[in-house]
């Protein structure tokens, strides 16, 4: 499903170059989910963020569902965007905007028509267990419910892929287990792949099938969770 070869991502500063990833290849299959870990600034939001190519690597290739996501213009990213979802550690709400327009705002964006919208919208927040806050701005919720808002306007036009770039950081542990049960019913009911960095361990233990593990932007290790994590 998604397929790094060869990428390479480098910044320049006045210190000096740094490599933040540095000929990484990987291979990830439709419906898994999977983990890249590594301590911070090992590379793992560069990596992911290449995937949807908000990060443009400077060597290498980034193919999703066959699609060579470094190769596409303007008009061509944005169709493949719209494949591939993600959410963030802050969430990245709109704070002026209502729950509501939040979840509508991508298909806005994609000039569907009003109707569709409102009833797609719907449908988003019946299903994440959001309906009763649909008038609400994001200040009014928890950081659980807010997650949720994040995951619907990521899935709002039907992505194949969700990126999760440190999803249940800022969240206490009872509501990181509500989202990492979620995204495992996404996974199992809309074959969703799912790629999700994190630095916390039991998280990649507790949902991922495989993982890779970054490090000074090399994957030095990746394999099935249970065989890189050897439990004790
Ligand atoms: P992680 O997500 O694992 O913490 P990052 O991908 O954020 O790692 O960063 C990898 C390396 O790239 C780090 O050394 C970081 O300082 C550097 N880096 C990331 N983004 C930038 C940037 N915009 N400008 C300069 N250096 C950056
Ligand atoms: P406010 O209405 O509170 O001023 P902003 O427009 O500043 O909100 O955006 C709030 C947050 O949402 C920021 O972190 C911003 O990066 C993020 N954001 C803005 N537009 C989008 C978008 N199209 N998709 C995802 N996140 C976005």
């Amino acid at each position: 499903m998604i397929r790094l070869e060869g990428v390479t991502r480098r910044y320049s500063s006045r210190a000096g170059d740094r490599v933040a990833l540095d000929n990484v290849d990987l291979e990830i299959g439709r419906g898994e989910i999977f983990g890249v870990v590594g301590r911070s600034g090992a590379g793992k939001s560069t990596l992911i963020r290449t995937i949807n190519r908000l990060e443009t690597p400077d060597g290498g290739r980034v193919i999703v569902d066959g699609e060579d996501i470094t190769a596409l213009d303007a008009k061509g990213l944005l169709k493949a965007r719209r494949r591939i979802g993600m959410i963030f550690q802050h969430f990245n709400l709109l704070n002026s905007k209502t729950i509501e327009a939040n979840v509508a705002f991508p298909l806005m964006l994609e000039g569907r028509p009003k109707a569709e919208i409102t009833a797609r919208v719907a449908e988003l927040l019946a299903q994440l267990g959001l309906a009763e806050h649909a008038k609400k701005y994001p200040r009014q919720l928890s950081g659980g419910q807010k997650q949720r808002v994040g995951i619907a306007r990521a899935l709002a036009c039907g992505p194949q892929v969700l990126l999760c770039d440190e999803a249940t950081s800022a969240l206490d542990p009872e509501t990181t287990e509500d989202i990492l049960n979620l995204l495992d019913q996404l996974n199992r009911e809309l074959g969703l792949t799912i790629v999700m960095i994190t630095h916390q361990m039991e998280v990649v233990r507790r949902v991922c099938d495989r993982v890779a593990v970054l490090k000074d932007g090399k994957v030095v290790e990746t394999g099935r969770t249970a065989d890189v994590f050897l439990n004790p």
